[in-house]
C-alpha cells in the first residue's frame, strides 16, 4: 500500500492573525508522521508523533496551551483507535498528562479496557511508567488570562482572539495498509470540571475501521455525540466505496455528508478529516476555519488557507 497520512489542528473562527501559525504546526506534525510512514514505519507510530507535536504547540487546544475548565485547570481528553482490529485506547479527564495521546496508546497495546478516566487513568500511567507533570505545567498565559476575562464576564470568543484554535486529530495508512485514527482535547473553555466531549468516545471524536475508513472530529462536541460523527462518516465511505460509481472524490463527498448531518440533525458546527480505506484523504468543516494538512497522491503537502 501506498502511505497516507492527514492530520488537523481545529475547526474554529481561526482569526486571521493565527492562521499561519495553525498552517505551520499542522505542517510540522506532517513532517513528523510522514518521517516514519515514508521510512516504512507504523501507522500507529505516525499518528502518535503528529499528535504529539500538536499537543506540544501551545496554539492547539490540546496538551500543553489547552482551554481551561471553570476551576482554571487544564482536562484533556485522547483516544487512538485501530482499524483492523477496532480496538481503540482512550482517556479522559486527566490533569498530569502532557501527552495523552501516548497514554491513549497504552490504554489500547497494554489494557483489557478500552476507555480509562481521571485519576484511574493517572494511575495507569504510573505503572506504564508514562512521565507526568504538574497540573500547572499545561497552563499557558495566554490561557490563564482568556479565562480570567471569561470568568469575569462570560465565556466569549473575543477573549481568546488570536490563540482560539481547537483539538487536534490525525490518521494515517502504512505500507501494510494497517489504518489507525487519533484525536486529542482540551475540550471547550470554561466547561464545567468533568465535562467529556465527543473527542475521546469511539465512533464519535474519532472512528477506524480497515474496510470503510478513519476519521477524526473537531468542532462543538455536545453536537457531534448527537449524530456519532466519525462513526457516521465511515459509514458514508463503507457504502460509498462499495458502491460501483466510486470515485477520486468520494472521500470528500463522505467527510461533506457528515458535515452536513451535523448541521440538519446535531444543530451543530465543526469539521472532520478522513481517509478511505485506500488512503484517499477527505475534509470538510462548516466553522469559519479548519487547520489542516495532508500528503497528496502525489506526494506533496497541503496545507489548509
Ligand atoms: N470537540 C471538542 C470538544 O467538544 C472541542 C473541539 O473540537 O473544538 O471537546
Amino acid at each position: 500500500m501506498k502511505p497516507a497520512l492527514i492530520v488537523h489542528g481545529g475547526a474554529w473562527d481561526i482569526p486571521d492573525e493565527a492562521v499561519e501559525t495553525c498552517r505551520a504546526g499542522c505542517r510540522r506534525a506532517l513532517e513528523a508522521g510522514w518521517a516514519i510512514l515514508s521510512r516504512g514505519g507504523s501507522a500507529l507510530d505516525a499518528v502518535e508523533a503528529a499528535i504529539v507535536v500538536l499537543e506540544d504547540d501551545p496554539v492547539f487546544d490540546a496538551g500543553t496551551g489547552s482551554h481551561l475548565n471553570l476551576d482554571g485547570r487544564v482536562e484533556l481528553d485522547a483516544i487512538v483507535m485501530d482499524g483492523g482490529t477496532l480496538r481503540a485506547g482512550a482517556v479522559a479527564a486527566v490533569q498530569r498528562i502532557r501527552n495523552p495521546i501516548r497514554l491513549a496508546r497504552k490504554v489500547l497495546e497494554r489494557c483489557e479496557h478500552m476507555m480509562l478516566v481521571g485519576e484511574g487513568a493517572e494511575r495507569f500511567a504510573a505503572e506504564q511508567e508514562l512521565e507526568g507533570c504538574e497540573p500547572e505545567e499545561l497552563v499557558t498565559e495566554a490561557e490563564r488570562l482568556a479565562w480570567t476575562r471569561c470568568r469575569g464576564e462570560r465565556h466569549a470568543a473575543a477573549h481568546h482572539r488570536g490563540h482560539q484554535q481547537d483539538t487536534v486529530g490525525a490518521v494515517a495508512m502504512d505500507r501494510d495498509g494497517r489504518l489507525i485514527a487519533g484525536t486529542s482535547t482540551g475540550g471547550t473553555c470554561c466547561k464545567l470540571p468533568g465535562r467529556v466531549g465527543d473527542s475521546p468516545l469511539i465512533g464519535c471524536g474519532c472512528y477506524a475501521d480497515a474496510q470503510a475508513g478513519g476519521v477524526s472530529c473537531t468542532g462543538w462536541g455536545e453536537a457531534i455525540m448527537k449524530i456519532v460523527m466519525a462513526k457516521t462518516a465511515a459509514d458514508l465511505l463503507r457504502r460509498s466505496t462499495n458502491s460501483a460509481e466510486t470515485s477520486g472524490d468520494s472521500a470528500m463527498q463522505a467527510a461533506r455528508e457528515a458535515v452536513r448531518v451535523l448541521a440538519e440533525r446535531g444543530r451543530g458546527t465543526g469539521g472532520l478529516i478522513l481517509l478511505d480505506r485506500e488512503g484517499r484523504p477527505g475534509y470538510a468543516f462548516s466553522t469559519p476555519r479548519m487547520a489542516y494538512a495532508y500528503v497528496s497522491t502525489d506526494g506533496s503537502f497541503v496545507t489548509s488557507a
